[in-house]
């Protein structure tokens, strides 16, 4: 939520994730959310309908209007521009209760990834819910994501190390070859390509023409995750978001908007 019109260069600002330049290496990154900065000027308490929740009050020097947010941890936090004041931060964040509220129903619909992976978790694999389950023959060790038998250390400790070492070698041998076909399929030069695991960040694409891709696309539908690989690709082309990038997505991904919404309520589970 911010007092002034949104960024039309980014369709993702402000939601779960987000594209963004980096100043520091200009490079155009699909990520997660933005990163915090900035310090606190104060700590208070808010009332949203019958919650009273901590509301933090943020000094960002390069921020340029107030911006409200409700974190994931239930705490709404409003960024002082400079010149601002904390007084006319808590105003802004009282005038904007109604959309808090709207944003807790939001934030409680919103499925949540489970943070250990056991016998019977259910994980996205190729955007379906997949459960983890032993390998029937009873091998010891073994246990089955799909059509994947990947070896783990015991099904007593947390799964999670074993099958997204498996699942990050799995997308490495898959994306190039996927990446070098959608260049092909729509005239953009070979670039070269990395998967990685990065923490905030979908892909990136750099002005030399290299695209990193985070390896839990694999666990997209291959369409979200064709999208993202196109939104780089067009970075090729245009290495911003203004209204040329998006024609360009639109043209060789018509159905980007879909995958976008996904992405946003998605997003949550592969963090
Ligand atoms: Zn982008």
């Amino acid at each position: 939520m911010s007092n002034a019109a949104p960024d039309r260069r980014c369709r993702l600002r402000g939601r779960l994730a987000t594209c963004t330049r980096s100043a520091f290496t200009g490079r155009v990154q699909f990520a997660f959310k933005p990163v915090p900065a900035g310090t606190c000027a104060a700590s208070q308490v808010l009332s949203v309908g019958e919650r009273l929740i901590p509301l933090l009050l943020i000094r960002h020097p390069r921020a340029r209007r107030y911006v409200l947010r409700l974190r994931p941890d239930g705490s709404a936090r409003v960024t002082i521009p400079r010149g601002g004041s904390a007084t006319e931060a808590r105003h802004f964040a009282e005038r904007h209760r109604a959309w808090l509220e709207r944003q807790f129903h939001r934030q409680a619909a919103v499925p949540r990834r489970p943070t250990t992976w056991l016998i019977g978790t259910e994980i996205l694999f190729r955007g379906v819910p997949t459960s983890i389950v032993p390998v029937p023959d009873g091998a010891s060790n073994f246990i089955h994501l799909g059509s994947e038998r990947i070896r783990t250390s015991g099904f007593e400790h947390d799964l999670r190390p074993a099958i997204q070492t498996h699942l990050w070698n799995l997308a490495s041998r898959e994306f190039p070859p996927r990446v070098r076909s959608l260049a092909a399929a729509h005239d953009f030069p070979e670039p070269r390509v990395t998967v990685r695991n990065q923490r905030t960040r979908w892909g990136s694409c750099s002005r030399r023409g290299h695209l990193s891709l985070n390896w839990r696309l694999i666990q997209m539908p291959p369409r979200v995750g064709d999208y993202i690989i196109l939104h780089e690709l067009c970075h090729l082309r245009e290495m911003n978001h203004s209204e040329r990038f998006w024609g360009e997505v639109k043209q060789v991904c018509p159905d980007f908007e879909m995958a976008e919404r996904w992405l946003k309520r998605n997003s949550a589970l592969l963090r």
